[in-house]
């Protein structure tokens, strides 16, 4: 659809001038007005800022700024600081700027206003590849707009992209067309734009059913002779009344818009010609403030001293205003023809405000004041907040008292997701799926590590970070706010702990193997006693989950307890002499570590950890025990060189698929979705179980440490080998390393 611009360089700088003086006019400045130099300012940067970028239509990118900043002027009432954020509103998003730079050139408030559109302006680009979220955006934007302005600059920066929409493709007309009319059209009824409200209805059945709006406006230019004629007759008797009590007023006979006649077609499934109230009538007044109120009324006395009115379609906004400051007073009478036809009666000052909104108002107060703006602004909010006055609007379909108890926090793809107020990392996590709520080891909010009890503000862009290794907890229980989260947890603990059972089994297993305890349903009932459990379950469950510590098995039998377990066939009757006896008599006997047929009597230290395939040597204690320390061990070298003689072999045996404890620590420069990377890894791997991960981050470096159980050191070397391939990952080493 391009077509070949001649571009004529002077030709455009005089039409950009030339609108930017029409805004300048628009603004109603005073001569010397200091606010002039800041709107050039502006203008200048967003000159620069867009210089050579075209629109669809081929025209020079920078009028649609300065169209915007007109409607915000001329068509809704603000300022300079709105005019301001108009005019630079694309320029962050489209350029090298930052909010940043705007906050040193601008200041605070109007670079707040540009990061509200900037993000606005984000979501709203990235919905395109998922599905119209339309309902939350529309929340979205309310949220995120601290200031009312960043919605009412969105408003006008979307009114004239309606304007223009003739040159866009068909599909993209459609997308906008829809957005417009279910986000932007009711968010301008909402602040009181009835015109642009109107507009963007109309634009919106233009492109969308073009062929509806054809025939509508084509039936409302037949008609508009017999309409006009109507008018005159029916509101003769009115004029002459009113002239002779001696009133000032204008009256106005406009048809209803195309949308809202299609609309009213629609609803009640009639034709164009039975659409009773193709048109209101509307009496101005040119009252004073004092007396504006009682003339409204003299008017309506007058009106249905003529005609009949319609008692269940009198409305008075005049005694209690709606929400968004509308007033006026409606009535539906019958005319002779016998057609009932709407009556609208308002003061100049009241229609001003139906035409504009709220910040009309201002005009009849000194308006001139950012300060009275800002108030203004706060009222606007109130009325957005304030449940109360949601209740007599019932116009309103949308019900923002609930936004209160809402947060809407991004996903990486820029989805929106609604939370309960004080809804946590792991709450988006089970928002976004189960699985991703079942192993969310924390979060990076904002490009920041959080953990997952971490609470989200609106407006927070969530990274979910998980490891296969990770599951609920109950505590989980005490700070997820959110229905779905708890009941995702509950349902999972439940079937956890099933797997849990299991796995303890395991472990406790493992751990007692290597300390020479039969692993048979009698010592198990001795465990459950020696550590308080509840039971066998329970008991396993605890030794899944960490909650048992075994190294008190190691000094039992020390303490003279009242609980023995039966060991296996155990020479721990044995002395230090008689091991030392056994090992001086034969120069290749060994301690051999891991089967379940050792003749000695020995324990892993834990100084090192040691691990199937690592060089190792026993240690023999006082009390006849034999510890395995790896040959790297610091304490090794002690005991190597103060007690050489209690110093035997020992060696590995072939492996049952026993897991032995591991610790790894990494560390590197953080950046996104790394630990997401590290904990996929290590998940991955299907023997490694993952017991504790910690992360720290700090001025972009990280530094963590995965206690994982594994079977060998090939088996860790290589998944060490595997994480120091992960870009970023500086150093990767193993824990008890000198
Ligand atoms: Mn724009």
């Amino acid at each position: 659809m391009e077509s070949p611009v001649v571009i004529d360089e002077e030709q455009e700088k005089k039409i950009i001038l030339n609108k930017y003086r029409s805004l300048l006019r628009a603004a109603h400045l005073k001569k010397n007005d200091p606010d002039k130099k800041l709107i050039r300012k502006a203008f200048d940067i967003a000159v620069e800022a867009h210089k050579g970028v075209r629109r669809k239509s081929g025209e020079p990118y920078i009028l649609h700024p300065i169209e915007v900043a007109h409607i915000v002027t001329k068509d809704i009432g603000l300022g300079t600081t709105s005019i301001v954020c108009a005019l630079l509103h694309d320029v962050v998003e489209d350029t090298d700027m930052t909010i940043k730079d705007i906050e040193v050139l601008f200041g605070d408030k109007v670079a707040t206003i540009i990061d509200g559109l900037t993000k606005i302006e984000k979501a709203f680009d990235q919905s395109e590849k998922t599905s119209l979220q339309a309902e939350n955006f529309r929340k979205v934007i309310l949220t995120m707009a601290d200031d009312v302005r960043v919605i009412i600059v969105k408003i006008a920066d979307r009114l004239h992209n309606m304007r223009t929409l003739e040159s866009m493709r068909r599909d993209k007309q459609l997308k906008i067309a829809s957005e417009t009319l279910y986000i932007y059209a009711p968010l301008a009824h909402r602040l009181g734009l009835y015109n642009i409200k109107s507009e963007l209805e109309d634009l919106s059945l233009k492109y969308k059913s073009p062929t509806i709006y054809n025939d509508i406006e084509q039936k409302l230019k037949n008609t508009k002779a017999v309409r006009t004629r109507f008018i005159n007759q029916f509101t003769l008797p009115i004029k002459r009344a009113l002239d002779n009590m001696n009133m000032q007023y204008e009256v106005k006979g406009r048809p209803k818009s195309v949308y809202s006649i299609w609309n009213k077609m629609r609803n009640k499934n009639i034709p164009f010609e039975e659409v009773y109230d193709v048109f209101a009538i509307r009496i101005i007044l040119d009252s004073d403030l004092d007396s504006e109120k009682t003339d409204c009324w003299k008017v309506y006395s007058v009106i249905t001293d003529f005609y009949r009115p319609n008692p269940d379609r009198l409305r008075d906004w005049i005694s209690t205003p709606k929400a968004n400051g509308y007033e006026s007073l409606h009535t539906t009478v019958m005319s002779p023809s016998g057609k009932w036809v709407e009556v609208q009666i308002r003061s100049r000052r009241m229609d001003d405000i139906a035409e504009k909104g709220l910040a009309a108002h201002w005009k009849y107060k000194d308006k001139t004041q950012e300060s009275a703006l800002d108030s203004w602004i706060t009222r606007v909010r109130e009325h957005l907040e304030d449940p109360e006055l949601d209740a007599v609007d019932f116009v309103d379909d949308f019900k923002l008292n609930l936004f209160a108890k809402e947060i809407f926090v991004f996903t990486p793809k820029g989805d929106v997701k609604s939370l309960p107020h004080n809804a946590t990392a792991l709450d988006i996590a089970f928002e976004i799926h189960t699985e991703l709520g079942k192993h969310c080891i924390g979060a990076k909010v904002n490009g920041k590590l959080v953990p997952i009890s971490y609470q989200l503000k609106s407006g927070d862009q969530v990274e979910i970070i998980t490891s296969k290794a990770q599951l609920p907890d109950p505590d989980w229980l005490n700070f997820v706010v959110s229905a779905r989260a708890k009941a995702g947890i509950k349902k999972i603990l439940k079937s956890e702990r099933k797997k849990h059972e299991k796995n303890g089994r395991k472990i406790l297993v493992s751990e007692l193997e290597q300390r020479q305890i039969f692993a048979d349903a009698e010592n198990f009932e001795k465990l459950v006693e020696f550590f308080r459990a509840k039971n066998t379950q329970d008991l396993f469950y605890r030794a899944s989950t960490n909650h048992l510590d075994f190294k008190r098995l190691d000094n039992i039998k020390h303490s003279k307890g009242k609980i023995e377990f039966n060991r296996k066939k155990s020479p721990k009757t044995k002395t230090l002499d008689e091991l030392l006896e056994t090992f001086r008599g034969n120069k290749n006997a060994s301690v051999s570590l891991g089967g379940s047929m050792s003749q000695f009597n020995y324990r892993l230290a834990s100084c090192c950890n040691p691990i199937p395939g690592d060089d190792v040597v026993g240690f023999i204690t006082g009390s006849g025990e034999i510890v395995i320390h790896r040959m790297s061990c610091p304490n090794t070298v002690k005991l190597m060189s103060n007690y050489a003689y209690r110093i035997v072999k020992a060696k590995w045996d072939n492996q049952e698929a026993i897991s032995f404890m591991s610790g790894i620590k990494l560390t590197g420069f953080d950046r996104r979705g790394l630990i997401n990377e590290m904990t996929k890894i290590i998940s991955n791997d299907m023997n490694v179980d993952m017991r504790s991960i910690t992360f720290d981050t700090n001025d972009g470096l990280f530094e963590g440490t995965v206690m994982i159980y594994v079977n060998d050191t090939a088996h860790l070397s290589d998944l060490m080998g595997k994480l120091k391939a992960i870009e970023g990952v500086d150093k990767v080493s193993r824990i008890g390393r000198t």
